[in-house]
């Protein structure tokens, strides 16, 4: 058991902590259910890509699927090698592709068509082959949040079937380009496994169409996106998932690689806050606390929830809005939230908080971002300090003198 209390009193509040023991375990877990079967599980490095996270997953032998030259870098400082790094994204600049093809990395994801122009115009400059992986769009509905949701044609994600074999056909002709992957993300969150096993199929079966041609992939990218529980959703069981996407592969010879983040990370976050008053408009009950939407913007960006535990506090509890500082409106941590009597200085531990919490945040008021903590085999330590006035304006203060 952590000791949320003591640590809110070493590193003060708002805080992020986070629990590697069980973000081992999840990795784990997962790693374990494609045994049998070469794998690389490539940590999505954006739902939470502080360094000490990054390099924790190494450690374990995790690579990592990074979505800008940013996340690459964190990558590789953080010891993950090379052979493991894939480059993701709907958008790269060319100084990002002509970098990331520079340190050699396992392959880029193709997104579009100009995508493919541009990181074969480059690899062509430097005089390099790139390995490649296209992303295809299999128009699958992962019955998730929309803003999450990435697998259907009305998202800008990926490409669709016919665009991808074309594509494929065109890399393969390329002296410049090395088709070595296939890729499909439809969405994050899932918690259905029949659209993985239809995408994982649609997937398949374009990889032995290509092989027909004469197109020999190496790597089978399956994405991210398992779901966890934050409140009672029914979640996929690791071995399920796996047996899911293994079953669309028999007879191919296909390393598979996965790139989960929320999986790996989510349910070992906490984010703790304090409470600094309690005030009524009408009958309206708000707790107003020291965090807020830009140090974890999940509840403003999608409505999301996270279970909340008051500390060592008991009573009739009644709906209250947990609201931070922030000037707006949409500046809420949960809305109707049971909860007894609060008091200043009372401690509000917000779970689930490890995925797409402090990498989403921001200084939006000139708030500065929470320190973030470790805990590990009973041990704490701090991962990131906490930012203070003069880190907020250190990039403005010369203009301005
Ligand atoms: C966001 C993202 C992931 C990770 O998604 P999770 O839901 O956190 O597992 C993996 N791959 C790609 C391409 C992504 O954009």
């Amino acid at each position: 058991m952590i000791d949320f209390k003591q640590l809110a009193e070493k590193y003060q509040t708002p805080l992020y902590v986070y629990d590697f023991d069980s973000m081992r375990t999840q990795y784990t877990s997962l790693k374990s259910a494609f045994k049998g079967r070469k794998s690389i599980l490539a940590y999505a490095v954006k739902a939470n890509s502080n360094l000490s996270v990054v390099k924790h997953f190494a450690q374990l032998g995790a690579g990592a699927d990074c979505v800008s030259i940013g996340e690459v870098r964190r990558a590789f400082l953080a010891g993950i090698p090379k052979y493991k790094i894939i480059f993701s994204g709907v958008g790269k600049r060319d100084d990002e592709i002509r970098e990331a093809l520079e340190r050699d990395i396992l392959y880029i994801n193709i997104e579009s068509e100009a995508e493919l122009a541009r990181v074969e115009m480059i690899a062509k400059e430097l005089d390099v082959q790139a390995r490649i992986s296209i992303r295809v769009n299999p128009n699958i509905d992962p019955k998730t949040h929309p803003y999450i949701s990435t697998g259907l044609h009305d998202n800008k994600f990926g490409v669709d079937l016919n665009t991808a074999k074309r594509l494929y056909i065109v890399a393969n002709n390329s002296e410049h380009l090395d088709p070595v992957g296939i890729h499909s993300h439809i969405g994050s969150q899932l918690t259905d496994i029949k659209p993985i096993r239809e995408a994982s199929e649609i997937v398949a079966d374009l990889v032995r169409s290509l092989s027909a041609v004469g197109i020999e992939l190496k790597f089978f990218d399956i994405g991210g996106g398992l779901g966890v529980r934050y409140d009672n959703e029914e979640t996929i069981d690791p071995y399920d998932y796996a047996q899911a996407i293994l079953s669309t592969l028999s007879g191919l010879e296909l390393t598979v690689i996965g790139e989960p983040g929320r999986y790996l990370s989510a349910n070992a976050g906490y984010f703790l806050t304090k409470v600094l008053y309690e005030k009524k408009n009408g009958d309206k009950r708000f707790v107003v606390v020291d965090g807020a939407m830009n140090d974890l913007l999940r509840p403003s960006l999608y409505n999301a929830y996270h279970k909340i535990d008051a500390l060592d506090k008991e009573g009739d509890e009644t709906p209250a809005d947990i609201v931070g500082p922030v000037c707006e409106s949409g500046d809420f941590l949960a809305k109707n939230y049971l909860l007894p009597k609060m008091e200043h200085n009372d401690l509000l531990v917000i779970h689930s908080a490890g995925a797409y919490g402090f990498g989403m945040g921001s200084n939006y008021n000139t708030r500065g971002r929470s320190a973030e903590v470790a805990v590990e085999n009973g041990q704490d330590r701090m991962i990131r300090r906490r930012e203070t006035f003069e880190d907020i304006i250190a990039l403005e203060k010369e203009f301005a003198e």
